[in-house]
């Protein structure tokens, strides 16, 4: 039976949920507070330059999940592209993530693997047997000199408060190499859109069961004119705040453009805490089969978010976890509805995670058309 749908948001989770389901004949409306698509993955031609430009800050595109590669490339020509970042660290420039050229850089040493692996197991702290704090984790398996180089000051700008107060997890999404390797992700696939991401939701979006209404915010008196909403907004946000706000670290963007080269790659991270932001991006580095002659940076400052600014980052602390648990509490009691997404369910998601769970989303309600039986109100577990 064709459904009256209302998605509130027209970023990936939205877009990807409102295809499929007008795929399959229900009528769906998206509608987002924003004057674009594409939520905090839009881009767009710099007017000056002609580069594109990751207006909310670079985004690449990585995965190991082949669903979602092949759903994504079938909404655009993707791009080879590998993530290349550099590190300026006391007046000299290093190779990141850690590997072999990082380790035998700073230690001027010239180890092979095996020797690397000795060295660096010698500078870990071997009596911390199970690191659970981000300060734990590399003092165990990098050791305090390149710990205290690479991570500590970057970390304490990136999220405002000392390693020790964060949890592991954080870290070990950076790996450590004893080769010369230097992608800085691990996974199968990666690659940039040819045209950037505000192309791939427009073809996503582009079918005749949607319409996409901008500049619109959700109003709660129309949910009852709807058989379902999936709510990619704040979760806090959909209460009215009513508990509290869930933390969140957001991003102010120093956006320059200069003749020519700026630094010669994508992205330089400045990881020490006295450079007052954490890295500098220059956009044409992102499409490297575009030539330019100038160039459009960002220099990315973090900082905590206040009402007025775009959440970035969930703190997820134990304070965060606490009120998150209130609102989830709450959220579970509402009927016709599915929080999605990355500010739905206050995590942070990468895009690839949020097109695998959207798909999963739409998984999950069609088994509720099918059996007649009821939407959860969440597919994956925030707490
Ligand atoms: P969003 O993109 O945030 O979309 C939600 C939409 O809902 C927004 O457009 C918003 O305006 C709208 N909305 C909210 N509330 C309301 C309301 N009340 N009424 C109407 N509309 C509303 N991922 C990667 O895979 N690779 C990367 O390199 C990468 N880099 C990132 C860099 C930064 C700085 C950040 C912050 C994120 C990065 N990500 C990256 C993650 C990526 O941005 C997310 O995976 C993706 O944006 C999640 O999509 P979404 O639809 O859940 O949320
Ligand atoms: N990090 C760091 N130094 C760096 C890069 C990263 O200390 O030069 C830390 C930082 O705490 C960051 C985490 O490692 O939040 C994960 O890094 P990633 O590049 O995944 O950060 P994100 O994509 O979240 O900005």
């Amino acid at each position: 039976m064709r459904k009256n749908i209302l998605i509130v948001g027209a970023g990936f989770s939205g877009a990807v949920i409102g295809r499929e389901l007008a795929e399959d004949g229900h009528n769906v409306r998206i509608i987002d507070s924003r004057a674009h698509i594409a939520g905090n993955c839009y881009s767009e031609r710099d007017e000056k330059t002609n580069v594109m430009i990751h207006t909310y800050g670079p985004h690449i595109f990585h995965t190991d999940n082949e669903e979602v590669w092949n759903y994504i490339s079938s909404h655009c020509e993707m791009m080879p592209y590998v993530n290349r970042v550099k590190a300026t660290v006391n007046g000299q420039v290093f190779s990141l993530p850690i590997n072999l050229h990082t380790i035998n850089q700073f230690f001027k040493t010239t180890c092979n693997p095996e020797e690397a692996k000795k060295l660096i197991e010698s500078k870990g702290d071997a009596t911390i047997l199970d690191p659970k704090t981000f300060e734990d984790q590399a003092l165990r398996f990098v050791g305090k000199e390149l710990y205290e180089s690479f991570f500590k000051g970057y970390t304490i700008k990136q999220w405002g408060m000392e390693p020790k107060e964060l949890p592991a997890s954080i870290l070990k999404r950076l790996p450590i190499r004893f080769n010369y390797d230097d992608n800085y992700f691990n996974h199968k696939y990666q690659g940039m859109p040819k045209e950037g991401y505000t192309p791939i939701v427009e073809s996503i979006l582009n079918h005749e069961n949607i319409t996409v209404e901008l500049n619109t915010d959700y109003n709660p008196q129309e949910k009852e004119n709807y058989d379902h909403v999936f709510y990619s907004g704040q979760l806090d946000g959909y209460f009215g705040y009513s508990l509290g706000r869930l933390g969140y670290r957001t991003l102010d963007f120093d956006k320059f453009t200069v003749e020519g080269d700026y630094q010669g790659c994508a992205v330089m991270n400045y990881c020490e805490v006295d450079v007052p932001y954490t890295r500098i991006t220059e956009h044409k580095y992102f499409a490297p089969w575009e030539k330019h002659d100038s160039t459009v940076c960002y220099k990315e400052f973090s900082r905590s978010c206040t009402e007025k600014d775009i959440p970035y980052y969930p703190i997820r602390q134990m304070g965060e976890m606490t009120l998150l648990g209130k609102y989830l509490d709450s959220a579970e009691k509402e009927q016709n509805i599915t929080f999605i997404g990355r500010l739905g369910t206050y995590r942070y998601l990468d895009m690839d995670v949020t097109i695998a769970e959207a798909l999963d989303v739409v998984r999950a309600y069609r088994l509720s058309v099918q059996e007649n039986t009821v939407m959860p109100n969440f597919v994956v577990n925030p707490r």
